[in-house]
């Protein structure tokens, strides 16, 4: 069965897509918790970041460096922006498809709630 976000990824669900690559996919989460509200998701069904594996290696740096570069082109560097990835329950995760939150465009709490 597929994943919420590989039928996103095969447009079986409509999202708005922000950016694709072979590798993975970004768009805009739909209960979003800032005025920006990011998700990106590789490709590759990886269930959660506690069970990635040293042959995820190249697919997780690709995610880290493609964050900081949609990051940038969307202008939050200056006032910066926060990346979560949820595991589990207790980490809050919902889809158990790896993805990055990028939150951006108001100041964000510290510690999260
Ligand atoms: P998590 O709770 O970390 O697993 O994050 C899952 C995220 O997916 C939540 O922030 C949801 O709002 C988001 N989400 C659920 N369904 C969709 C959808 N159809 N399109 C975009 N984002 C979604």
């Amino acid at each position: 069965m597929s994943t919420l976000f590989e039928k996103i990824i095969s447009r079986e669900i409509p999202a708005d897509i922000i950016y694709e690559d072979d590798i993975c996919i970004c768009f805009r989460d739909i209960e979003p918790q800032a005025p920006t509200h990011l998700l990106l998701v590789p490709k590759k069904v990886i269930t959660g970041i506690g069970v990635a594996h040293s042959e995820d290696q190249k697919i997780l740096g690709h995610l880290m460096i493609t964050i900081a570069k949609i990051a940038e082109q969307q202008g939050f560097n200056s006032n910066g922006f926060r990346v979560i990835i949820n595991h589990g329950i207790d980490g809050g995760q919902t889809v158990d498809h790896l993805h990055l939150h990028l939150l951006a465009g108001r100041a964000l709490n510290w510690p999260p709630g």
